[in-house]
């Protein structure tokens, strides 16, 4: 199968079509209408086999994880998805695999209202892809990881070290019974990109970000930036009971401080927001959880049951 007719079968065409899209696949550039009034919203993310992803992992989740990774850049700015671009590099064309990998991008897409406009398709002896997000949200009103307070509380979406345990499994590293080792790899497949929540928080959050390397390297980051410190209170870390059943309570504290990729939103709320964000997040339908303070001495430290709790606890780094 030749470039251009694998393009125009796997993806052009496919997954929804926005108005603001004048141009889509097809031409040297797509055109999109930007909106009057908003701020535009950049990000790019890439996955490579034996780095982020293993060979056998099925295209239907790679492709969902590819683009929610993306999403979860923009949820963490409270942008709204609107388009997408797609580089994919193949050994080879493997038809059933970009069948499903194809139908994978099109259902994330469809749920989020993303349109994919554009991309580029070569050989390399790689499999990997690269895709860019571009959202928008009202002027001026961008979420930064850099605009923490001290006094703030400090929130995570959803549960932490879901995905971590679905790695493990996957890397032989534990002995999951069948229905905990589903649990795990759902979460490690098909994360949820908190796009709903981050567009809540725009009004009500001082900082915010995503948690992709692991809480305690994440929240680290956006202390640096934010030139404060936090007292984390470990045994308020939302653990999932297929978690703690599956690797005890101590183990999971650790894994959900240094797992990665479980895509949940790390912010921060100044305390006269406290009943506002109850409101919004229970409205919305999101799991939130209040797991420590930000204090002003730069420094990150951890409590467990009210005594200093040390962590072993270090994020994925690609070049250490
Ligand atoms: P050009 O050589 O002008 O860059 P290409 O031959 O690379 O164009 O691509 C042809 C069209 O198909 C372009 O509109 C491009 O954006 C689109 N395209 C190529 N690869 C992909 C892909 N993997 N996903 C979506 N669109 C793609
Ligand atoms: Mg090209």
């Amino acid at each position: 199968m030749k470039e251009f007719e694998l393009i125009k079968r796997f993806f052009e065409n496919k997954g929804p079509k926005r108005k603001d899209v004048l141009l889509g696949v097809g031409d040297d550039c797509a055109i999109v209408h930007s909106p009057a009034e908003r701020d535009l919203v950049v990000s790019c993310d890439t996955l490579v086999e034996g780095v982020h992803f293993l060979a056998d992992m099925p295209p239907e989740a790679l492709a969902h994880k590819a683009v929610a990774a993306n999403l979860s850049d923009l949820a963490a700015m409270g942008a709204e998805p609107a388009w997408m671009t797609l580089a994919l590099t193949m050994p080879r064309v493997d038809e059933d695999w970009l069948e499903g990998f194809s139908q994978g991008i099109a259902s994330i897409c469809e749920y989020y209202r993303v349109q994919l406009i554009g991309g580029d398709t070569c050989r390399g002896e790689q499999l990997s892809m690269s895709i860019t997000v571009h959202g928008h949200l009202p002027r001026g009103k961008g979420l930064r990881r850099s605009g923490a307070k001290a006094g703030d509380n400090v929130y995570v979406t959803g549960y932490l070290g879901d995905s971590a345990l679905g790695l493990m499994h996957i890397l032989g590293e534990s002995s999951l019974n069948e229905k905990a080792a589903e649990l795990a790899l759902q979460r490690h497949y098909y994360p949820t990109p908190r796009v709903f929540a981050g567009q809540v928080l725009r009004d009500i959050a001082n900082a915010c970000m995503d948690l992709s390397d692991g809480l305690s390297s994440d929240l680290g980051h956006m202390l640096e930036r934010s030139g404060v410190g936090a007292v984390i209170e470990v045994d308020q870390l939302p653990l999932s009971e297929n978690l703690v059943e599956s690797v005890g309570r101590e183990h999971a504290i650790e894994m959900a401080l240094a797992g990665g990729e479980d895509y949940e939103l790390l912010f921060t709320v100044p305390q006269s927001q406290t009943g506002v964000l109850d409101l919004a997040l229970k409205e919305a339908g999101v799991k939130f959880s209040r797991i420590g303070q930000i204090k002003s001495s730069p420094e990150l430290n951890y409590r467990l049951d009210g005594k200093a709790w040390r962590s072993q606890a270090k994020g994925y780094q690609h070049f250490e």
